[in-house]
């Protein structure tokens, strides 16, 4: 791929340009969407771009923490 801001010639996987350190575009890979460098997720399949990270939140139900038992002092 050509680097859009020095025109030099990268390897299509490169993440940043060789040449002047410019984040490269990246395509989706099922879909072939073009991608801006800091998307996470295609904004056209929802497939996860680059290396696993942090997953969307996922809904959680909050689990109340459990109550103490009461103690009973017996001395
Ligand atoms: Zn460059
Ligand atoms: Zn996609």
């Amino acid at each position: 791929m050509i680097c859009s801001s020095c025109q030099a010639n990268n390897p299509d996987q490169a993440k940043f340009c060789m040449q002047c350190g410019a984040a490269q575009a990246s395509t989706c890979p099922p879909c072939s969407t073009e991608l801006p460098p800091e998307a996470r997720f295609c904004f056209g399949c929802g497939h996860q771009i680059g290396e696993a990270s942090t997953p969307p939140a996922v809904a959680s139900t909050p689990v109340a923490p459990p109550e103490p038992e009461p103690i009973t002092e017996s001395v």
